[in-house]
Parts: structure tokens; C-alpha cells; sequence
């Protein structure tokens, strides 16, 4: 790298997404001194899955303390975990503070990206192209509603909606809403409906583990508290990293601490008294193979009178409700689907070409891969944020986000030193950091025989199979020069 050559101009970046990864990275660029970016926002504000998840009751899981920027520690957290509105407002005040509403153009779709004579002429659904020499990919993975195939559902009188895209147009008084689904967003609405609405029937599929939790509000003490003493928020995010960091041990290995979730979760559930509705919500696997649901009020919503828990399977939907394998009419008026995301499509149907006209979907044709969980051989100069294996299970996005914008931006650094023109990963380096991950596998809980959406066409969890601080170490160390291929300035056309 000794033939630097310093540059004129600075580089042209464009970011997709303005969700949590999109707000970070854009920030960290900006505070690195890079400020020609533009970012492409398909809808018509900041804020990504906390924009477009609405439903009722939607709190997030991972305590607010934790679930936020180190750059940007907020001291008026309204509770120990947040609503997804206070999270929508943290992240619109970050962004808004950080001037990034005028680098964003809103209700911008990105469709594709080519990489074309050293540069990436990228092109919005409006039919505009532009060229940019970096392509920063923030657009998260649980961001493409999956609508099961019932037959029947559009028949259905009354109204279908996804968690997701949750209509608030519609009144609920007086509904009786089938939910299908029990991942974290099930449990939530079947938590926050019950009791709001006369009836209540929650499809289950497969039974979830609940670990229990205690929501609290602040007061105004703490939050002044926090506010004159922000060293206060830095330990609470340190403390809070700690037992994620001990939480994460339980996901990776088998031993006292996987058996240690195992037997609070089991207790939890004994707080279920009627023996055969406890058969029913005792899932036939281990805790935390799928993403372990975390609530203080799932188990005494499912008690309740009007809310029914149904294990027969859903075999088709009529003018009039669900009817399950059993032949049994569920009569409803309203259908949530809270069957959760393809989250294996990252940034597509976005069309991304590489070098060589090799497309994203050829690179990914077994599944998504990446090095490092940022860059793509045979892509230069494009990088990617929460990408394949990145998502480190109930660990915070944010956090992962941050390591990753550290990252991108040195190598932006590198870049305005004149050290290189384009830069990719060897396909040697990435296919020996996939391997390495194969081999991982096995002993992470992920692959104890449950079916869940960590895991890949192959059976193996696309999530990242050491600790978190593991991937913080590998992505803030300085890239070895010998798993990327760097072109030159002087080759630049
Ligand atoms: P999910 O975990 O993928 O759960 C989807 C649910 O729908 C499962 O119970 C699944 O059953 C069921 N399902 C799917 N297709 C079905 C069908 N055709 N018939 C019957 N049931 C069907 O989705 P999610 O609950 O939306 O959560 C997705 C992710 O979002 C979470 O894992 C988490 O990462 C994130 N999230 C986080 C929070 C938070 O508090 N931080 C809150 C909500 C969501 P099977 O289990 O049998 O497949």
C-alpha cells in the first residue's frame, strides 16, 4: 500500500436504507469527515423496522439502555424496555440531529446497482442512474412481510393485515382477531389484545419458550439522574453488554449456562396452572434454538378466558374464519399475521451486478455469504450492513452496526489516502470465513432440531457463531492485506 496518491475529490457514497444501520453509518461518515453521501430511502422517514412495526404492544426486548448508539446515549428513555414509538422518536431526533434529513431522499427506491468502469451506477425506481464509487447496503433483513400461502385467506370478510404494515385505520372495538404466529411479535399482540378486544385465538404452530422479564418505567429522578451524570449511561451499557455478552456464551456452547435459560424458562412456565394448556405451550425443543421470546405478560394473556390457544393446524380460511385439520370453524373478524419475515433476502429484489456482469443472486444462489459480514467478493467497493451472519440473535442491532461502520469507514480512509481504487474480498478469504462458520455450527443451540428463520437452505444458522465481542475484535482489527484484492489509482479508468 505504499503508492498512495492523495485525491482531489472526495469519494461519492451512496447509502441504502435509513434505518438503524443506514442513521449509524451515515453519522460515522460524516464524523470521519466524509460528507458527500446520499442516502436512498424507499419510504418517507427515518427509522426502518421501528418505523414500519407499529402493531400493538410492540416493545422491544433488549433493555433501552442498551438498545441505543454509544454516540448518541439518550438519558430520557421514558421505561427499562421501549415501546417501538419511543425507538422510532430516538432514532428520527439521532438522524434529525445529525442533519442527515438533508443527505436522505425520501420515498427513493433504490432498484439496482452495477458496478460499471471502476464506479456503481445505481438506479432508483424512478428511472434516475447516478454514479457513486461506494455502495453502502443498510437495508436489514426483517423487512419483507411473509404472507403464508393459506388457502382461502382472501376470502376472508374482514380485514388481513401483517404485523408488519399494521393498518390503524381499523378499529379493533369489538373484533374477535385470530393472530397467527408465536414469535416475539405474537406473543407481543396476543399480549396487548387480550383483554382490549372480545376474543382472542392465537394459531400456534410451534410452542415458544418465554423468559420472563420486568418492565419498569423510569422516573423523573433517574432521568435527571442520567442527564447530569452521563458516565451513569455508559456503565449501564456496559453492565447491560456484560450479560449479553454471558447470555451469548449459552447460545454458542453447550453447558451451565444454556442449562441455566433451560431451567428458567421451564419454571416460567409452570406459572401456566391448567396442565393441558401448559402440554400445549411446552415447546419439544431447547430453549433458545429459536429466538428465545422474552415477556412479562404472555403467559397471563394466554389464561385469560377470552383469549384460545389452538395447536390443531390451520387448514383453510373461509368467508368467515380459520378452519383447522380438525374441521373446526374459528369464527373471526380480523387476522393478524404475525408469521414473520423472509429474512434471508437482505437487500433484494434490489438487482446488484459485480465485476464480470456476476449478479447478487448468482453469488448467493446456496444461500447468502459474505466476508466478515460486510463485503462480497467480486463486488468492489461495495459493503454491507447486518449482513449474512451478522445478526448475532437477541443481541442489538445498533451495537453490530457500529462495529460495521467502523470498518467501512477505514477502509474510506484508506481510500481518500489514495491507497486504493476499488476493493473486494478474495473468494479464498471469504470461502475460508464461511467455513470456519460451518464448522461453528454445531455447537451453537441454533442447530438442536428446531426450525426457525436463522436457519439457511442448508440447515446451518446463518447468524454469526462465536461471541459478539468475538466479531467486534475481528471487525475493528486492521484487514489483512491478504484476503482483498485492491486495484490501483493508477489503473483507475
Ligand atoms: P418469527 O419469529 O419468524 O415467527 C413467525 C411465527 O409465525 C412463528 O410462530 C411461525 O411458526 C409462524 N408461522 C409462519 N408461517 C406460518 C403458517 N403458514 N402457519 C402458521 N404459522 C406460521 O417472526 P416474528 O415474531 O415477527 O419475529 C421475527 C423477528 O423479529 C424476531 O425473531 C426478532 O428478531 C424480531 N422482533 C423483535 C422484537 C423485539 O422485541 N426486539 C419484537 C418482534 C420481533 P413456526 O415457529 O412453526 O415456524
Amino acid at each position: 500500500m505504499s503508492s498512495a496518491v492523495s485525491r482531489s475529490a472526495p469519494p461519492r457514497i451512496a447509502i441504502v436504507g435509513a434505518g438503524i444501520s443506514g442513521i449509524c453509518t451515515a453519522v460515522a461518515l460524516q464524523r470521519a469527515g466524509f460528507t458527500d453521501f446520499t442516502v436512498f430511502e424507499k419510504a418517507a422517514d427515518f427509522g426502518g423496522t421501528w418505523r414500519d412495526n407499529t402493531y400493538p404492544g410492540l416493545v422491544c426486548d433488549v433493555p433501552s439502555r442498551y438498545y441505543q448508539f454509544r454516540f448518541a446515549m439518550n438519558p430520557e428513555w421514558s421505561q427499562l424496555y421501549s415501546s417501538g414509538p419511543e425507538i422510532k422518536d430516538y432514532l428520527v431526533k439521532v438522524a434529525r440531529e445529525h442533519r442527515l434529513h438533508e443527505r436522505t431522499r425520501f420515498g427513493t427506491e433504490v432498484k439496482g446497482a452495477e458496478f460499471e468502469d471502476g464506479a456503481w451506477r445505481v438506479t432508483t425506481a424512478g428511472g434516475e442512474v447516478e454514479r457513486f464509487d461506494f455502495v453502502l447496503c443498510a437495508t436489514g433483513f426483517l423487512h419483507h412481510p411473509n404472507r403464508p400461502d393459506i388457502p382461502g385467506l382472501p376470502e376472508f370478510a374482514g380485514p388481513v393485515v401483517h404485523s408488519a404494515r399494521w393498518d390503524h385505520s381499523i378499529d379493533l372495538a369489538g373484533r374477535r382477531i385470530g393472530v397467527i404466529g408465536t414469535g416475539s411479535t405474537g406473543t407481543q399482540l396476543v399480549s396487548a389484545l387480550a383483554g382490549q378486544v372480545p376474543k382472542v385465538v392465537m394459531f400456534q404452530r410451534t410452542a415458544q419458550w418465554i423468559l420472563p422479564t420486568v418492565n419498569r418505567p423510569y422516573s423523573r429522578v433517574t432521568k435527571q439522574v442520567y442527564r447530569r451524570i452521563p458516565l451513569l449511561g455508559t456503565a449501564a451499557y456496559g453492565f447491560n453488554r456484560m450479560i449479553f455478552a454471558a447470555f451469548s456464551q449459552g447460545l454458542i456452547h453447550p453447558g451451565r449456562i444454556r442449562s441455566f435459560i433451560q431451567w428458567v424458562v421451564a419454571r416460567n412456565l409452570r406459572q401456566v396452572t391448567d396442565p393441558e394448556l401448559r402440554r400445549k405451550l411446552t415447546p419439544d425443543y431447547q430453549a433458545m434454538c429459536k429466538r428465545l421470546v422474552v415477556s412479562d405478560r404472555f403467559y397471563a394473556a394466554v389464561q385469560r378466558p377470552d383469549v384460545e390457544l389452538v395447536t390443531e393446524g390451520i387448514d383453510h380460511v373461509t368467508r368467515d374464519g380459520v378452519v383447522t385439520a380438525d374441521g373446526r370453524l374459528h369464527e373471526l373478524d380480523m387476522i393478524v399475521l404475525a408469521t414473520g419475515f423472509d429474512s434471508h433476502a437482505f437487500m433484494r429484489p434490489m438487482a446488484i451486478t459485480g465485476t464480470d456482469g456476476r449478479t447478487l443472486d448468482q453469488a448467493w444462489a446456496d444461500g447468502p455469504r459474505a466476508f466478515e459480514g460486510v463485503m462480497l467478493p467480486d463486488f468492489p467497493n461495495f459493503f454491507m450492513l447486518i449482513g449474512p451472519h451478522s445478526p448475532f440473535a437477541n443481541h442489538p442491532l445498533t451495537a453490530v452496526a457500529e462495529a460495521q461502520s467502523f470498518r467501512i469507514v477505514g477502509w474510506l480512509k484508506r481510500w481518500r489516502a489514495g491507497e486504493f481504487e476499488t476493493v473486494s474480498p478474495t473468494h479464498a478469504a471469504t470461502d475460508r470465513y464461511n467455513a470456519l462458520m460451518r464448522a461453528a455450527a454445531p455447537s451453537t443451540v441454533w442447530t438442536t432440531g428446531c426450525q426457525s428463520w436463522y436457519l439457511g437452505k442448508d440447515g446451518l444458522p446463518e447468524l454469526w457463531p462465536w461471541s459478539p465481542g468475538r466479531y467486534e475484535k475481528l471487525i475493528r482489527r486492521e484487514p489483512d492485506p491478504v484476503d482483498y484484492r485492491l486495484s490501483r489509482v493508477e489503473s483507475r479508468k
